[in-house]
């Protein structure tokens, strides 16, 4: 009996649920307004108040990996998000970070802090959110993973008002967050105002990174943009 060996291994490649693929600049994280490819996978566990992009929680395209990394070669960038919805809740997500990795591209992964972030490849900077009282998922947060987390990644706090800010600075203290990751410290979108954030931040002499969403500024948080 012959067999197809192209043909079988074609029908286990990788294959993910990607909501959508392009580019733009970065608007957050410390890789703020670098020319960066998107891919965003579809589906997220999570349902926080303030989230943006509910359009990605359904629908979508299975791609595999090869066909992926064939699209991003268009945009000529050096650096790759991979973002959702809730990416690790795909199981291919580290067969697509890692060989992003080993395409030679900057990569970062956009993850709700939910879910296991142990086994990401080491060479992805992991942007992990610590979900507060305020976003409604609070209850989901895992912190075992703060355990992982090096001078690589970033943990970020999406502030909501005054309470999720000195809730927020408990939990750098509890974890002592900045001993072993940088963190970022972000007001919701048409939430508390960012000067008061930044005032706070200033009064409170805290060492962590603010930061607006940039591209809610410049393109108003339109799909693609
Ligand atoms: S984790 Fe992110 S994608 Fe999922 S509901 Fe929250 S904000 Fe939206």
């Amino acid at each position: 009996m012959s067999t197809n060996t192209q043909d079988v291994s074609l029908d286990t490649e990788s294959r993910l649920r990607i909501t959508e693929i392009f580019y733009s600049l970065q608007g957050e994280s410390s890789f703020v307004g670098l020319p960066t490819v998107f891919i965003r996978l579809t589906g997220c566990p999570l349902r926080c108040g303030y989230c943006d992009t509910a359009y990605a929680f359904s629908g979508g395209e299975w791609i595999q990996v090869s066909d992926i990394l064939q699209q991003i070669k268009q945009y000529n960038a050096t650096t790759v998000c991979v973002t959702g919805g809730e990416p690790l809740a795909q199981r291919s997500c580290g067969d697509l970070l890692t060989q992003l990795c080993d395409e030679g591209y900057r990569v970062s992964l956009e993850t709700s802090g939910s879910l296991d972030i142990s086994q990401v490849d080491s060479r992805v900077s992991r942007i992990m959110d610590i979900k507060t009282p305020a976003s409604g998922e609070e209850s989901k947060n895992k912190y075992e993973n703060i355990q992982y987390l090096t001078q690589n990644d970033e943990v970020k706090f999406v502030l909501c008002n005054r309470h999720d800010y000195n809730w927020a600075k408990e939990v750098l203290n509890k974890y002592q967050l900045l001993n072993k990751t940088q963190v970022l410290f972000s007001p919701v979108h048409n939430g508390v105002a960012p000067g008061e954030l930044a005032d706070w931040i200033v009064e409170d002499r805290l060492n962590v990174r603010f930061q607006f969403q940039l591209h809610k500024y410049l393109w108003n948080n339109e799909p693609g943009r």
